[in-house]
């Protein structure tokens, strides 16, 4: 048989659990292409089938999602996670869509990861050539001595190379700790941490405050937002 049941696209696409799409399609709440269905075993094509509950169109497989989270801490940039620890596919249970995360962070550092269904775009947008900027900030022990911004910008040997910040901004120092801004392009894994350590100053905290064109502003950790028109034109 061709299709999908009803109740499982509708399940798929978040509104609620199998049995409970059951009871709206009995309830004559559910409508597949413009018209009212009135009894169970109907299959759609969930690329194709318009479908709507209570007057409200449900999301497809097909349309297109761009979501800009803030990863809590001790959340891991996956989408599933066999050992059923907390990962980013929590935070965007019951969509329809497949989603891509574009790159990750560390369990331990916070802020913004894009997720979308467009997986090529997702993979191209984390790849060195296409050089996306992201900003962090870091919460670091010592005091900062003036020429840090100059040493990090001109860069800084690490085990697998060198490596530098677009730019760097001290924001705040209370005593031996600092918050400092840096920017920089490249995605090698705990970079901002292992950069800033062999400069001398360990990192306690670490958020990633923008990508590319997309900024974390003051979403909470946990939430989910959709990008905007904007936001999306201009990762492309
Ligand atoms: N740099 C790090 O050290 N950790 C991240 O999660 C991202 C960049």
């Amino acid at each position: 048989e061709e299709g999908v049941r009803l109740q499982k696209v509708l399940a798929a696409a978040g509104v609620g659990s199998r049995r409970a799409c059951e009871e709206l399609i009995d309830q004559g709440r559910v409508s597949v292409d413009g018209k009212r269905v009135r009894t169970q075993g109907m299959r759609v094509d969930p690329e194709k089938a318009i479908i709507h509950v209570d007057g409200m169109r449900v999301a497809s497989a097909s349309d297109s999602v761009y979501l800009a989270v803030n990863k809590p801490q001790g959340v891991l940039s996956t989408m599933t996670d066999p050992e059923g620890r907390p990962n980013l596919g929590d935070l965007v249970e019951g969509r329809a869509q497949r989603l891509f995360h574009v790159g990750r962070l560390d369990a331990e550092t916070e802020g913004l990861i894009l997720l979308m269904n467009d997986g090529e775009l997702a993979h191209r947008l984390t790849h060195p050539s296409y050089g996306v900027q992201k900003t962090y900030l870091a919460q670091v022990e010592g005091v900062i001595p003036r020429d840090l911004g100059r040493r990090l910008r001109q860069g800084i040997e690490l085990e697998d190379g060198l490596a530098r910040v677009d730019s760097f901004k001290m924001v705040d120092a209370v005593g031996r700790h600092a918050l400092v801004e840096v920017v920089l392009h490249e995605g090698r894994k705990h970079i901002v941490r292992r950069l800033l350590a062999e400069a001398g100053f360990p990192v306690k905290r670490l958020v990633r405050t923008r990508f590319g064109p997309v900024s974390l502003g003051d979403q909470r950790p946990g939430k989910v937002r959709g990008l905007t028109r904007e936001e999306i034109g201009s990762l492309y």
